[in-house]
């Protein structure tokens, strides 16, 4: 109930005026968001980098609906893929993007010629894109996009989202050999037609889709917080005589640090999702979302104002 009143929130542009008229805490914000621009990102990335980690940069945006910003946002990714050629961050750093950001709602074709753009400068620079996946309604396209960029640039990776009923199947599809699957609980609100709603399905689900993974020939990147499934994918690496090179774990900024620092430490690949912009209202929505004490801080920075 109280994810669906948020995520429904997410959704609406009266709610988003509003929050984004209150000046929030820099504190709030800053704790998920890296900052404004790609030197906030590439600032952050380094200290990141610097203690182990490696990360996953996202330019905050998404539902895109004009061709002039699904080319600011494709120029954004390629100017920070350049900050990012020849730096001593990749083959550490490598980017997210969603296909919604470039337009993939209004004009498709226009989504993958610009997400061709930003695969081929990633080449360039030595290191890796990866797609997030956005709601159900964008899974067909997405995947289909991913397998005509595939062609092209096999490192290419993509999200998978346990809660949708498809997406064991998918796994099975796509656990072959240089898939770089990225598997996730999945953030939208979606139906139950096609998605698991309880905790306990969503979580079953989310373990059906790792053993695919972890016993595939891909690149599994496990996706969570959540210390049950990370307790899990460290048995299932042990079982399937995975090396610490042979999958990762992801996180997001500013969720569990010390869990990352601790994994890190373990000999793991950690790699931080670490967004930046302007767009942060959907985002954040999200990870309010997920965790009520997250609301919690949200009203103590409402309050202190
Ligand atoms: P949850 O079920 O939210 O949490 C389970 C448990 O984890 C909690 O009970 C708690 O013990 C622990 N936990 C969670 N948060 C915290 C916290 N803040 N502090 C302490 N403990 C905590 N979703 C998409 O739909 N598409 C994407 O492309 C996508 N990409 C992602 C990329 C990365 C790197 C990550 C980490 C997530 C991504 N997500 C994406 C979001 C994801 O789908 C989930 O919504 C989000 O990760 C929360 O699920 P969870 O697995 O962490 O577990």
């Amino acid at each position: 109930m109280f994810r669906s009143v948020i995520l429904a929130a997410a959704g609406s542009s009266q709610v988003e005026r509003l929050v984004q008229s209150v000046p929030l805490s820099r504190n709030l914000v800053s704790r998920f968001v890296a900052g404004t621009s790609g030197d906030d990102a590439l600032r952050v990335a380094r200290e990141l980098v610097g203690d182990g980690l490696a990360v996953t940069l996202d330019y905050l945006g998404e539902d895109t609906t004009t061709a002039a910003d699904a080319e600011a946002t494709r120029d954004e990714y390629l100017s920070l893929l350049d900050g990012l050629a020849g730096d001593e961050l990749t083959p550490a750093a490598e980017v997210s993007v969603k296909l919604s950001a470039l337009g993939q709602a209004f004009d498709e074709k226009l989504a993958e010629e610009h997400a061709r753009a930003i695969c081929a400068k990633a080449s360039e620079s030595g290191t890796t894109v990866t797609f997030d996946m956005e709601d159900h309604s964008t899974t067909d396209s997405t995947l289909e996009i991913l397998g005509r960029l595939r062609a092209d640039f096999p490192t290419a990776g993509v999200a998978l989202q346990a809660y949708l009923r498809r997406t064991e199947a998918d796994c099975r599809e796509l656990a072959t050999h240089g898939s770089r699957i990225r598997l996730c609980k999945g953030a939208y609100s979606e139906p139950e037609s096609v998605a698991y709603q309880t905790r306990l399905d969503v979580d079953k689900s989310y373990v059906r889709c790792m053993n695919i993974l972890m016993s595939g020939d891909g690149y599994p990147m496990i996706a969570t917080h959540d210390p049950r499934m990370i307790a899990i994918a460290e048995d299932r690496a042990k079982w399937f005589d995975h090396g610490c090179d042979d999958f990762e774990f992801q996180m997001l900024y500013g969720v569990r640090p010390e869990e990352q620092l601790r994994l890190a430490e373990d000999g793991y690949t950690v790699r931080v999702y670490v967004p930046y912009g302007t767009q942060w209202y959907g985002y954040l929505m999200r990870r309010l979302a997920e965790r009520p004490a997250n609301l919690a801080f949200f009203a103590r920075a409402l309050a202190s104002r």
